[in-house]
């Protein structure tokens, strides 16, 4: 048994995706905790040579990259093999991975084919050293569990949104070895990746979000959310739960618990009254602008700036300012 920590690296289309960089600040947080070492990460995927070079240099880890050309796209049970056969060897403390739509799809199964404890939707950790436990929101936020493992390995799936990914200590850059582990697909296969609307998809990359909120009175009034946001570079549009229950936005929209956590440099929520199961998953962008008519709506509680306004008129009125006084370039 070792101390080692490994990450396991997410990707899309030949790029790591920047959860995996929060997943990293977060091990190194595990291993000041817990004096663990060292740290590396794993990649798995078909073309891997790009990918672990770009997290090398960044990161300064090293990685070891799996070749494996038979998942041209995610495949749990492909996850789940080479893992496994690769970590019994290992003996790893903790194996981290983001949790994602991927992290909880195997996370799991690893787990059990390591014999390991599984804990999920990790969103800190307390205490150091041997009383190093993870803490981890639940109900909905209104508390906080705190779990320790009782197994020598423990899989840990990182909650997005909370840990910033942070610049690589020093100049050093990382190793990359290439292995072409033997693994077949027995009981499913791939068949692809669909992106969603390029409006709606990409909420967990975009800089800046506007969120609607029940507040914002019908469908229609989404063009308002979009012109705001379209005033911003890198920016997307994003919504509370009754919005995409409503069907007014798709739920790859949705923010919250049951929706995806995110943590842009600006979160703007219009209409949106901060119930904790949103409030969980845009808590940790950088500022936060609320616009709502009730002064004591709970959002303002997180809100840096708070603005008491009926939204219907204040946002258009804010962008015919805006595109008056710079002349309507992006911010
Ligand atoms: C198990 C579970 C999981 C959930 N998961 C999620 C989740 O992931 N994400 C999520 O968002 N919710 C989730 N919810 C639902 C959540 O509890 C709330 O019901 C939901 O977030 C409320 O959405 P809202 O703020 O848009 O609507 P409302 O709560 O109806 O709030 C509308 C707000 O708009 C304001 N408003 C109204 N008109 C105007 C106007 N003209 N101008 C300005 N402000 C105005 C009102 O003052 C009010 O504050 C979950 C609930 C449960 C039970």
């Amino acid at each position: 048994m070792t101390s080692a920590i490994v990450i396991v690296a997410e990707h899309a289309e030949g790029r790591i995706k920047p959860v995996t960089y929060e997943v990293i600040a977060f091990a190194r947080k595990l291993q000041r905790h817990t004096s663990s070492s060292p740290i590396s990460i794993l990649l798995l995927a078909d073309e891997v040579e790009n990918p672990a070079q770009e997290l090398a240099d960044r990161c300064g880890l090293d990685v070891t990259a799996m070749r494996i050309p038979a998942m041209q796209s995610y495949n749990g049970e492909l996850y789940v093999q080479v893992l496994a056969e690769f970590l019994a060897d290992m003996h790893p403390a903790f194996v981290c991975t983001a949790h994602t739509s991927q992290g909880q799809d195997y996370a799991p199964a690893l787990a059990v084919k390591l014999s390991a404890a599984c804990i999920t939707g990790v969103g800190d950790l307390i205490g150091q050293g041997k009383e190093t436990a993870f803490a981890r929101p639940t109900y909905g936020g209104k508390v906080i569990a705190h779990l320790q493992p009782t197994s020598p390995t423990a899989v840990i799936t990182v909650q997005p949104g909370i840990h910033n990914a942070a610049a690589k200590p020093g100049n050093t850059k990382g190793n990359v070895t290439i292995l072409t582990p033997s693994a077949q697909n027995r009981r499913s296969r791939s068949l692809g990746i669909k992106q969603a609307d390029a409006d709606t998809a990409r909420i967990g990359d975009a800089s800046v979000i506007v969120a609607a909120g029940r507040g914002i009175g019908e469908e229609d009034n989404l063009d308002n959310i979009r012109q705001l946001a379209a005033l911003f570079a890198k920016s997307a549009v994003a919504g509370s739960r009754i919005v995409c229950d409503l069907g007014w936005l798709g739920y790859p929209c949705q923010v919250g618990v049951t929706g995806t956590t995110v943590s842009p440099q600006l979160y703007i929520a219009c209409g949106i009254s901060g119930a904790v199961q949103h409030v969980m998953g845009m808590q940790g962008s950088e500022f936060i602008v609320a616009i709502n008519k009730d002064p004591s709506a709970a959002i303002f509680q997180v809100a840096d700036i708070g603005i008491v306004e009926d939204l219907n008129a204040f946002i258009p009125e804010f962008i015919r300012v805006y595109n008056s006084e710079k002349g309507g370039q992006n911010g």
